[in-house]
């Protein structure tokens, strides 16, 4: 069935069979901007959630969400990649077109992917949420082999840009369950968006976060600001008409899409970063997603020299705060490509 409208696709759940390969690097990847390299497992594709700058509006238009159901053929293809890098350690998200654990009490997907990767020795499932379904994981014997992270935001933010989502306390009370089942955490500050008093609302968030989450826990925490592809600003304004989203001045990047300028987001994420320094392990790996080498520079003081750099300084740090891996990382090996 096809649908001009990407809403009417949220409440038909179809389940599908796995087609093609679904096992791929981020879609977000630009030679313009450090990528981190995590790669991406499409096993769900739309989603419940309706977050007025979620890129999905543009992308899919055929009236379904729909979810794969054979996992086994999924694994086989994980299987086949990461056995052919056995000395390197793959991050692989769900979240690549839609959310990891919104529909989970519906399909049980991830909780079956759980107990997959609880068994592989060089890979790491990440399972992104704005949920509090954390539920069915608590159970589940993941031999810390899965990262249960959360999109975080302000108040503010939440209750007028990510609707349907669980407001933060929720999400919060849920890292709360998972790290005390061991599961590792992943925060992303992304995407910072710029509204009245953010300053507060950012540092307040941060607070409220550690408050609950020992820094221990936190296997990476990424920082990335408000942007999409130009032809999205028409459909956020036809589709959020009370956002305020598009009345901010942006500026197109090399890769095409709509940031905010670059000081501003300089500011931001200085700001963020400021206060996330007074409660994080400081051996927390800390990243900016998608952003150009001096943003680096000025805000966390360097700069990885290369996409594979920042791929190898996830899998040291991994290796050494948690053993994971098959053994430590050699630099080399993740600069292949
Ligand atoms: S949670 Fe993610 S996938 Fe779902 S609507 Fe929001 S941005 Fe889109």
């Amino acid at each position: 069935m096809k649908s001009s409208h990407y809403k009417e696709g949220k409440a038909n759940i179809r389940v599908i069979p796995k087609k093609g390969n679904l096992m791929d690097r981020c879609a977000t990847f630009s030679t313009e901007y450090l990528c981190c390299r995590v790669h991406v497992l499409k096993s769900v594709q739309n989603c419940p959630y309706d977050c007025s700058y979620c890129f999905l509006q543009s992308y899919l238009t055929d009236g379904t969400t729909k979810t794969v159901a054979d996992i086994d053929m999924l694994m086989r293809e994980v299987n086949d990649k990461i056995s052919a890098e056995p000395q390197r350690l793959f991050r692989i998200g769900t979240w690549e077109l839609g959310d990891s654990l919104a529909l989970e009490h519906k399909t049980g997907q991830a909780a079956a992917l759980v107990d997959y990767f609880s068994k592989l020795d060089n890979a790491l499932l990440e399972l992104k949420t704005k949920s509090a379904n954390v539920n069915p994981l608590l159970p589940l014997d993941h031999r810390g082999k899965t990262v249960v992270s959360w999109s975080l935001n302000t108040d503010e933010v939440i209750n007028s840009e990510e609707h349907r989502t669980a407001p933060l306390e929720e999400r919060i009370s849920a890292i709360r369950k998972t790290t005390e089942t061991g599961y590792l955490t992943g925060l992303h500050f992304d995407p910072m968006i710029l509204h009245e008093n953010w300053q507060k609302g950012y540092t307040s968030l941060v607070l409220r976060v550690f408050e609950s989450v020992a820094a221990e826990n936190v296997a990476w925490i990424s920082i990335g600001s408000l942007r999409f592809n130009p032809e999205m600003k028409k459909m956020i304004e036809n589709n959020y008409p009370d956002s305020s989203l598009t009345c901010q001045e942006m500026v197109r990047g090399n890769d095409s899409k709509m940031r905010y300028v670059k000081p501003l987001r300089v500011a931001m994420y200085k700001e963020l970063y400021h206060e996330l320094k007074k409660h994080i392990a400081p051996d927390t790996l800390v990243y900016l997603c998608m952003e150009r080498w001096d943003v680096w520079d000025k805000v966390l003081g360097f700069h990885p020299d290369s996409v594979g750099h920042l791929d190898y300084l996830f899998a040291q740090s991994l290796y050494d705060r948690y053993g994971l891996g098959n053994a430590p990382p050699v630099r080399e090996t993740y600069e292949k490509g």
